[in-house]
């Protein structure tokens, strides 16, 4: 196995800003396993397929083909050959990945892409079941989290930085609903790792958890 950093935790607590710094500095590949269940989301809402159907979604979930490359450092996801970059991070693709992330044919498909990336890459790889279940024996587990008010500000400086109109209680609550979510489902629910650090990092910026985490990697 290479060397591995795991990154976990509820949704904008900051987890791709600081594993791209990280990876960067480590020279190792960061992969964002967010990215890839939004390309999967995006599959299938533009399948017609709503979040309860569980059966189309675990059958349509076989055809929807998704790799990664690099360019300049920038991990591109590919959907049946296309770049779905542009596409991802809007609340639509976030809030329907939330809901198939729970479908177990999903998980089994990109979990699988997951462990082959880290088997042949130095990694810093972020998600909700890295530390617990994708990479189990990685080299450094951290749970970051933040308040969700913190959280909810984050995700809407982000999304008016991009001229996205949006208003901050409703993504307060669509955070809290998706953790809800992600915390309590069957398999793999996000949860701190027995073997992992918590960084909390809600009066942190973001130099502060990037040393933080490098710290661990001593
Ligand atoms: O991190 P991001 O907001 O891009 O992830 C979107 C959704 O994908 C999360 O809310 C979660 O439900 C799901 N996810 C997951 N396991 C991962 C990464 C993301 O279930 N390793």
């Amino acid at each position: 196995m290479s060397y591995s950093i795991a990154i976990d935790g509820p949704a904008g607590a900051g987890k791709s800003t600081i594993a791209k710094k990280i990876a960067k500095k480590k020279g190792f590949i960061y992969v964002d396993t967010g990215a890839m269940y939004r390309a999967m989301a995006l599959y299938l809402i533009r399948k017609g397929i709503k979040p309860s159907e569980s059966e189309k979604i675990s059958k349509a979930c076989k055809d929807a083909d998704i790799t990664i490359s690099y360019e300049n450092d920038e991990q591109i996801v590919w959907l049946n050959g296309e770049n779905v970059n542009p596409y991802l991070r809007t609340e639509e693709v976030g809030n329907m990945a939330s809901a198939s992330s729970v479908n177990k044919d999903v998980r089994i498909k990109l979990v699988e892409l997951q462990q082959k990336l880290a088997a042949t890459n130095q990694v810093v790889m972020d998600g909700r079941d890295i530390g617990t279940c994708v990479l189990p024996d990685a080299d450094v587990k951290v749970y970051l989290t933040a308040s969700s008010k913190v959280r909810a500000k984050r995700r809407y400086d982000e999304l008016t930085a991009k001229g996205e109109a949006c208003d901050i209680d409703a993504i307060e609550k669509d955070i809290i609903e998706r953790d809800e979510r992600d915390m309590t489902r069957e398999m793999s629910p996000l949860k701190q790792a027995e073997d992992a650090t918590l960084v909390d990092s809600s009066d942190m910026d973001i130099e502060q958890v990037v040393e933080a985490i490098l710290g661990l990697c001593k």
